[in-house]
């Protein structure tokens, strides 16, 4: 049966060996970093689609989506499986959609938008683009792997939102293609607005197969690391610089200590005890950024440029949901969590949670801009995992202190923080894919449709 669905398949596109069927490649191609979660471990393990295909145009994806949908069987796209919640983990099996080989960069127009293929590289747009001029505005520490519509269609932000926002905001998502699961698939243009229906649904309720991206001009950055001697001093120089709209910033990240002794291949930059400030600010202000930090008492460890996504040391390495993969390496008891503290009340709220879990929860902190254009302290605390009710309680606890958490053990959308309450997403679902074929187990307050005839 499967092996005639694969055969079948192959038929669908160009090229038959675009159709894959390897158990080890399968496996590979259905999984993400959801084991980042202890939660979501036992969950997700095993779950692998029957075959993968691999199309190279739009018309191909339609192809295989009509396929699909004529059989019943459903479609969990894949861009470089870089996600942490199981997102492109296919919960009931079927074809794996990997876009992996539409990654064509189209042109960046004179006013600096990307038009791309979902599949092109993080890594290599920000290339480009600082050839001609350009730059990321925002971008997830898995640039060099992930891929512009993973990040559209699963991330949320990253280095750069600290003057960007997050994918959600500013416009930065102009528009985009989405070829939908209807009886007779169709190419719909999504744009303005309406970017909001599709964006961060988890390939629930479309395949995006065309992108226009806006970058911002490209900035000479310094990578600066200081030490300080408490995280008090740490946290209160980074967010002055955070938040001071004179200093041109790419990131502005605070680690409280143990978490720097988790950095093995930068331990010459780390001293002992102390936490860390680490922040990409324009080579112009690099000077006065260093004197800056010596005042508010740090000791600066590290300036250097950054040359594009190859630079060594490339210090985003050691940020944003890296620090988490650190914190693994050194314990594997260690997980996270996602976390908007109150710019005003920050102070109050890591005092109760320090005073409730004492070091079960380390602080490492994300400046970031949130949609009103204020610069607040987001968070990816490390935490130590020992139940699962335990983890539940910190993160009601959070909530009930006014720390916003988008929750990352959970393999559904409406928890995970960024589900919209106007349900466009939902909306959008119904109309596009009213049989409940893409990516189904992952938008749980949708119900399958009678198709009209
Ligand atoms: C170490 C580490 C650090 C990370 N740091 C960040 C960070 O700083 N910021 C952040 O936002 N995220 C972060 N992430 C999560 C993830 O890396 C990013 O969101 C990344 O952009 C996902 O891209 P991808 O190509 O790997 O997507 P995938 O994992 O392949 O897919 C993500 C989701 O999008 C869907 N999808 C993929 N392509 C399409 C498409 N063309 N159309 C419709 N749906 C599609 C998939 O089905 C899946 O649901 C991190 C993850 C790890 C492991």
């Amino acid at each position: 049966m499967l092996d005639s669905l694969a055969a079948k398949l192959s038929g669908v596109v160009a090229d038959g060996a675009r159709v894959l069927t390897a158990p080890a490649v399968l496996e590979r191609l259905s999984h993400d970093f959801y084991w980042y979660s202890p939660v979501l471990r036992p969950l997700l393990a095993g779950k692998n689609g029957d075959v993968a295909v691999r199309p190279v145009s739009v018309d191909e994806v339609l192809a295989v989506l009509r396929f699909a949908g004529e059989r019943g069987v459903p479609v969990t796209v894949r861009g470089a499986g870089t996600g942490n919640y199981g997102q492109c983990v296919p919960l009931e099996g079927g074809i794996v959609l990997d876009l992996s080989l539409m990654d064509k960069l189209e042109k960046i127009t004179d006013d600096g938008v990307a038009v791309c293929q979902p599949g092109l590289r993080l890594g290599v747009l920000e290339t480009e683009a600082r050839k001609q001029g350009w730059e990321l505005r925002m971008y997830p520490s898995t640039l060099v792997k992930a891929s512009v519509g993973g990040f559209l269609a699963g991330g949320s932000g990253g280095i750069g939102s600290v003057a960007h926002g997050g994918l959600r905001d500013f416009d930065t998502v102009r528009a985009f293609e989405v070829v939908t699961m209807e009886e007779e698939p169709r190419v719909v243009l999504h744009e303005g607005a309406a970017v909001h229906e599709i964006l961060h649904a988890w390939g629930t309720n479309g395949v995006l197969t065309r992108i226009w991206f806006a970058l911002t001009p490209a900035v000479e950055w310094t990578q600066m690391m200081a030490a300080f001697d408490t995280y008090e001093q740490a946290f209160s120089f980074t967010e002055s610089i955070a938040v001071d709209t004179a200093w041109t910033k790419r990131l502005a990240t605070v680690f409280e200590w143990p978490i720097p002794s988790f950095f093995t291949p930068i331990k010459q930059l780390v001293r002992a005890d102390k936490a860390l400030a680490l922040i990409m600010i324009a080579t112009a202000q690099a000077a006065a950024l260093h004197g800056a930090a010596e005042a508010a008492g740090g000791e600066v460890t590290f300036a250097g440029a950054f040359e594009g996504p190859r630079t060594q040391p490339l210090l985003s390495d050691y940020t944003w949901n890296h620090t988490t993969l650190w914190a693994m390496k050194a314990d594997s008891a260690y997980t996270y969590l996602q976390c908007g503290f109150s710019a005003a009340e920050c102070r109050e709220q890591f005092r109760l949670l320090r005073e409730r879990y004492g070091q079960e929860i380390l602080f490492h902190i994300e400046f970031m801009k949130n949609g009103d254009g204020v610069v607040i302290p987001g968070a990816i605390p490390v935490v130590r995992f020992t139940t699962e009710e335990r983890l539940n309680d910190m993160i009601a606890y959070c909530r009930s202190i006014g720390v916003f958490v988008a929750n990352p053990h959970v393999n559904y959308l409406e928890d995970g923080g960024r589900f919209r309450a106007d349900n466009i997403q939902l909306l959008a679902k119904q109309k596009y894919d009213p049989r409940g074929l893409l990516n189904p187990g992952k938008m749980v307050s949708f119900h399958k449709q009678e198709v009209r005839r």
